[in-house]
């Protein structure tokens, strides 16, 4: 019997639904051992009926429910309510729903002020008040998953990695719960690393790091914190280069911008990187802003109006 999976996007861009599509030919091997039942990025299936019948949510029953997105909106939580009472093992897929993710950004803003940004200011729309019922209401904050309702699998990442997406698959099918890297992202990076670097003050990523050539192999290249880049390697969850370990954006020579989250699931980037860069020598205070910091994480209540904001 195949296993039944239920698959629902609250606040998110659907692109950690390109993981399911990346895994290539295994999603061949994938669609022979599961049968969706609810998956609304590829299949047309109403919350209420087909004909808008029912008066209540109505998503089927599923052994599996993988949620993509964070809880931004009262519909996204409800659903998320009801893709828990309907489904035995819950997947949070993607840093939106482990960590809220790029939106939840957005935190360190009051509604009011999002709203007023949105919908009145810099439109060419000539009626441009248009938040309004039935827009399902906004809460105070966008929510990680978790927040709302208990997830028994956290898969991070922006988007997954589809060789860590396939392996969970494959541990759920044979019954096994899958295991996340417990690395950071620098215990996977091969670049050279000679200690602490010279500058002690962040450069900006407006040029190349220093190497030698393209052809030079990566682990010849001097580590990009240590080059005076802001690189999150240290403080990111390991994962992102599936099968191949290598960083996916250290591969391009690029720094880590932290989209797998913290590397404890409760870790605060923000406070860990600060430390970080002390330690490598660099003065915390050439940090444009340190929102960044927070950039894939801002749920949980780490990123938050400022006070002065909350006051006014
Ligand atoms: S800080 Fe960045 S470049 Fe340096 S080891 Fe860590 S991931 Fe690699
Ligand atoms: S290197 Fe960092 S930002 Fe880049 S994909 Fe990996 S975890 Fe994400």
């Amino acid at each position: 019997m195949p296993v039944t999976v239920a698959s629902e996007w609250l606040n998110s861009c659907s692109g950690c639904e390109i993981a399911l599509v990346d895994l290539g030919e295994r999603l061949l091997d994938v669609l022979n051992l599961v049968e969706f039942v609810h998956i609304p990025v590829l299949l047309d299936h109403k919350y209420f009926g087909q004909t808008g019948e029912k008066k209540h949510v109505d998503i089927p029953e599923a052994q599996v429910g993988i949620i993509s997105g964070g809880i931004r909106n009262e519909e996204h939580k409800e659903i998320a309510l009801h893709m828990r009472s309907r489904c035995q093992i819950i997947i949070a897929l993607g840093t939106c729903a482990t960590h809220g993710g790029i939106p939840a950004l957005a935190n360190s803003f009051l509604v009011s002020e999002i709203v007023e940004r949105c919908f009145t200011t810099e439109t060419t729309d000539d009626n441009p008040r248009t938040f309004e019922a039935p827009v399902p209401p906004l809460l105070d904050a966008c929510y990680a998953l978790d927040e709302h309702i208990p997830v028994d699998v956290y898969l991070p990442g922006c988007p997954p990695h589809p060789d860590q997406f396939y392996e969970a698959l494959t541990a759920l099918l044979q019954g096994a719960t899958p295991e996340l890297p417990t690395k950071s992202v620098c215990d996977t990076c091969p670049t050279v690393r000679e200690g602490k670097g010279k500058l002690s003050k962040l450069r900006r990523f407006l040029h190349n790091p220093h190497y030698r050539s393209p052809d030079e192999p990566l682990d010849k290249m001097r580590c990009l914190l240590e080059q005076g880049f802001l690189c999150m390697g240290p403080v990111t969850r390991a994962g992102c280069g599936g099968d191949a370990k290598t960083p996916r954006c250290l591969a391009a020579r690029v720094p880590c911008r932290g989209c797998y989250g913290p590397v404890r699931h409760d870790g605060n980037p923000m406070l860990e990187m600060l430390n970080a860069l002390a330690s490598n020598g660099i003065d915390v205070k050439s940090l444009p802003e340190f929102t960044s910091l927070l950039r894939f994480a801002g749920a949980h209540r780490l990123l938050r109006p400022s006070r002065q904001r909350k006051e006014s």
